[in-house]
């Protein structure tokens, strides 16, 4: 296993104790430490260097005071410049002012939106709101039907299309399921949509189609934390061919380090709202920056 940010500061620290401030030399040596160990974590290079750049800016003005010694002034620097980047505060869902809110997840396939999409109408269930979930994967074989049993699982309906009808078209099915949504009176509709293994024109078009049908107050990019540096280029591939304004990290119950995170915000300068860390209803959760720079250094 590659060495953690933590161990890396705390070794080059070693040489630092005992002095009052930091030169020069010790913030280049801190700098080199931080970047070694983000690009291991996955940060992709542009956000590496800029978060860098940002600390030994910080480090250099940074009065070395009071209760902290150089080498926890630099890991303190560090640690809110990782929350900074990663949002600071965690950004709320925005609800419409009228009608559904219309909440569309997008993302390559096995990412986990289906799971995803079944967890999100449970928090929103628990939250008074009264959610359906609409079934717009018609390409994969199965997904309606594993919409249809994750929504049993937390007691959401799903609307989807007539059985048999597997080649039916997800924009048709979705603009009706704002009429059902309205007439059931349901308030939060969160539409599933195809993923394929890579991105490619026509599913980033068939989500495009499906965004200019149901006009949503939120699309959500699910994006699986595990795939390193290609989260970057992913990313920025469906920021272009769909557009997002948020972001959920999946699969958070698996090793990786967080470098997804703060490559994505910092290539695409999107929140990461929501963490799903697990294959159980309830491994869920609003994202907390400040637990992911703790993971990131840690
Ligand atoms: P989709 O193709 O984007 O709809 O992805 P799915 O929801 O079908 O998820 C793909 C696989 O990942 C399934 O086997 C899920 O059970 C699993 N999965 C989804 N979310 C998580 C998670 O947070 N943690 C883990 N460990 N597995 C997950």
């Amino acid at each position: 296993m590659f060495a953690t940010l933590s161990d890396r500061l705390a070794d080059t620290f070693k040489n630092l104790r005992g002095k009052g401030r930091l030169s020069e030399a010790d913030i280049d040596a801190t700098a080199r430490e931080i970047r070694i160990a983000l690009l291991e974590a996955d940060v992709a290079l542009p956000v590496v260097k800029e978060f860098t750049r940002a600390v030994k800016e910080r480090a250099r003005g940074a009065e070395v005071s009071g209760a902290l010694n150089p080498a926890q002034q630099v890991v303190k620097i560090v640690n809110e410049e990782l929350v900074a980047i990663l949002g600071g505060e965690t950004r709320r869902l925005r609800y419409a002012k009228s009608g559904p809110t219309v909440i569309l997840l997008a993302g390559l396939q096995g990412a986990g939106k289906t799971t995803l999409a079944a967890k999100l109408a449970k928090w929103l269930k628990d939250q008074g709101k009264s959610p359906v979930l609409v079934a717009c994967d018609l390409q994969r074989p199965n997904a309606v039907q594993q919409l249809q049993v994750n929504g049993e699982r937390v007691g959401v309906p799903v609307f989807a299309p007539e059985p048999g009808n597997g080649t039916g078209d997800p924009v048709a099915v979705a603009t009706a399921s704002l009429e059902h949504a309205r007439r059931t009176l349901h308030d939060v509709v969160i539409v599933d949509t195809a993923g394929r293994l890579g991105v490619d024109a026509e599913m980033m078009q068939q989500a495009a189609d499906i965004r200019d049908a149901v006009r949503p107050d939120e699309v959500l990019f699910v994006v699986d934390a595990m795939i390193g540096q290609d989260a970057v280029s992913t990313a920025q591939a469906f920021l272009d061919g769909v557009g997002f304004d948020g972001v959920v990290l999946t699969k958070l119950d698996g090793d990786a380090r967080g470098g997804a995170a703060l490559s994505i915000r910092g290539i695409t300068d999107r929140p990461v709202m929501f963490a799903s860390s697990g294959e159980k209803m309830t491994d869920f959760d609003v994202f907390h920056p400040d637990r992911m720079a703790s993971r990131i250094l840690d």
